[in-house]
Order: structure tokens, then sequence, then C-alpha cells
């Protein structure tokens, strides 16, 4: 639970006292801290689980106390990822000039779904057109076992390369077990590629605790959390992102965390991607049911950059829907987009080929974006 305390009330002030006393008389730890906020510090006292009681069993009516705004039910992810809360969103640095974070200008990610061998001509094409960060799948999860799952390591020299000769600051690329952070990291460096990787989780490795852990032990490559296909809430998403910040943990043989060891070490370079949840409806056209609204809820709870993957929930440019579906979801002010471009036009066979963004149409793409941040006022910082 946090309770947060009207602006202008002191941490050292009776109002604060009298909250910590009334959770110390029910058996939980307070922690006051002050928020330093982008427009004003604000006190707010953290109702962590005491010893023998935990906090969630308590009612939270019982600290609507003079002095107190707010008192609101979190899990204990929402607690790690709301310090700061969004007064004081996370900005991460990624590469030379790239920045994402709430409040910035929405910064486009632009590539192919999956690697083939042509990538080094899209990667020329598509940093031409001025894009400084790019995507491209090297180890496929797919739906069907008959599904072509991706070029693996080669795909990885192919895309680095490629990304190293055209001056790309930062290449995503999605890990699907923990071998592949290694194997990511070696190929970087046999390439010779002094620019930054970024990882993602895809849809399909929601229930992955082990490649959560590992992203979370290292801090080399920042990490973007796709939302599950069945995963619908943001305190799901949330309790995924806790294990990549928790970092190593140590247990008694007790089975007791062993907190001292166990401090909070991992990697917070880490933003959230929505792209969509499974469809209840057969007669949509989407493949997936859009879920951009949680761009919304993400900002409001927590200090995490929030963006959007608008390609695989659309499915198709047939329609424009995947244009439509960019649209919509910059109306909640996504901190960057994932989109899949740069197929050649005749790429039936290919991975995800029916929501290709034709190189042709790419700088349409970068010109809604644009205009979205021009009308938002968003500048860099
Ligand atoms: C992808 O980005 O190519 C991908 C497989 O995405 P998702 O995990 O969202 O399906
Ligand atoms: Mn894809």
């Amino acid at each position: 639970m946090i309770v947060r305390m009207e602006v202008g009330i002191d941490p050292n002030s009776q109002l604060v006292t009298d909250v910590v006393a009334k959770a110390q008389q029910y058996g939980l730890r307070p922690d006051v801290r002050l928020e330093k906020g982008t427009h004003y510090p604000l006190t707010e006292i953290y109702l962590l689980d005491g010893e023998r009681v935990r906090s969630c069993t308590v009612s939270d009516h019982i600290f609507r106390l003079p002095g107190v705004d707010t008192v609101e039910r979190v899990t204990p992810s929402m607690v790690t990822l709301a310090c700061n809360g969004v007064r004081d969103a996370h900005h991460i640095q990624l590469g030379q000039s790239i920045k994402i974070g709430y409040g910035l200008p929405c910064q486009p990610i632009i590539g192919p779904c999956t690697v083939y061998p042509d990538i080094k001509w899209t990667v020329r094409e598509l940093a031409q057109m001025g894009i400084k960060a790019i995507r491209g799948g090297c180890w496929k999860p797919r739906s069907s076992a008959y599904s072509f799952r991706g070029f693996g390591r080669k795909a990885l020299c192919w895309l680095l390369e490629a990304a190293g000769d055209n001056g790309m600051e930062i290449v995503w690329t999605e890990a699907l077990e923990s071998k592949h952070i290694d194997e990511i990291r070696r190929v970087k460096k046999e390439v010779g590629y002094t620019g930054e990787i970024g990882i993602w989780i895809g849809a399909r490795s929601a229930g992955n605790q082990e490649l959560h852990v590992e992203l979370g032990k290292q801090h080399e490559f920042p990490v973007i959390i796709k939302n599950g296909i069945y995963e619908r809430m943001v305190r799901q998403l949330f309790t995924r992102v806790e294990f990549v910040l928790a970092g190593p943990m140590h247990w008694r043989e007790d089975g007791t965390l062993d907190e001292e060891r166990s401090l909070p070490r991992g990697n917070n370079r880490i933003g959230i991607c929505v792209r969509g949840t499974e469809s209840l409806d057969p007669d949509s056209p989407f493949r997936f049911a859009p879920n951009h609204s949680l761009i919304t809820t993400v900002h409001e709870k927590s200090w995490a950059p929030v963006g959007v993957d608008p390609s695989h929930s659309a499915g198709t440019m047939r329609n424009d829907l995947v244009l439509k579906n960019l649209a919509a979801a910059l109306a909640y002010g996504p901190d960057f987009a994932i989109i899949e471009a740069g197929y050649p036009d005749d790429c039936h066979g290919r991975c995800d080929a029916e929501q290709n963004i034709p190189l042709g149409r790419v700088p349409e793409v970068l010109e809604m974006i644009a205009q979205h941040n021009r009308q938002s006022g968003l500048v860099m910082t």
C-alpha cells in the first residue's frame, strides 16, 4: 500500500508520524520517503509487509487520516515500479542520442520481423531515412512447429554487421532463452559491433522466468518486455518486470531471503511494450485485440517507459490496419513504437509478411510519429 500525503506535508510532520504509528499498530513496516518529483516534492509512506502481517490483508480505509491525500493498493512489484512514480519517470539513454521515457518524444524502432540474408540492403535503406534504432528477429518463436524459426546466430552476425556499417545506434533483437544472452554477447564481440544492443522478451516468453532472471543479472543490454498473449492486466506485466529489476537473489538454508546479499541490483534499463492480447472476436480483422490503453495505466502507475508494437495485433497492411493501429496508439502517448518494416515487396513466404510495411511507406510512418511529437510538444532534453 502507498499512502500519499497532501502536497506540502513534511516527512517529519506529526501527520506522518500518526500514519506510521497506525501502520506499526497493524504490524506493517512503514517506509517514509520524500519523493523529489518533477513538479513538487511529496511525502509518501510505503506500507510494506511486516514480520507476521501481509500488507494486502490490512484494509486501506484505516490510513485515510488527516493530511492523507490518497491510499493506493499495489502489488509488491508495483511498489518497486512505483518508487518515484510518474512524477519521476525514468529516462533511459540508448546509444549516443536516443533517450526514451515519459515526456520525451516517441522513438521509432523499425525493422523486419525476421532477419534474412538481404538485411544489409534493408538496413542501408533504413539508415538513409535517418533511422538510428532498428529491430530484427534472429531466433523466432512460432505458432506452428513447421514454420521457419529464424537463422539464429548467423542472422545476428548479418544484422550486427549491417548495423555497424550503417551507423545504427541501437539494434533490438529477441532472446528466446537464457543462453541467447551469452550468444548475443559473443557475436557482438566477433563482429566488432560498437553500438548498443537491446533485448526484447516476446509475447510467447511470458512464462520463461529464467530468461527474465538472467536479463536482470546483467547490465550490458537494456530490455523490453512485451505483454504475453493472455496477459491483460498491467499488474501481471509488473510482476514480470520485477524479476528483471530484482537481480541476483540469495536465500538462507531455511528458505528465507538473505536481504543483505540480495539488495536490488537488477537491470533497471527496462521498458514495457503493449502488443495486443488474444482476440475473443472471431470476426475481427485484427490478429490480436489491441491493448493501447495500457500505456496510460503503465504511465500512471510506474516510472517505466512504455511503448507500442502496432504490427502484431493488426497483422495486415491490406487495409492499412498497422497504420490505423499506430495512429490509435499514438493518442495514448507511447514512449517508443516498434514497427515491422523492410521486407521487399515480394515476400509472401516470410515470417509475418502480412503485416510488413514496405520500405516505400516507412517515411509515412516516420512522419506520423514526428507529427505526433510536434503536436504534443515533445522535445528531447
Ligand atoms: C516479433 O516481434 O517479431 C514477435 C515475435 O513479437 P511478439 O512476441 O509480440 O509476437
Ligand atoms: Mn513478427
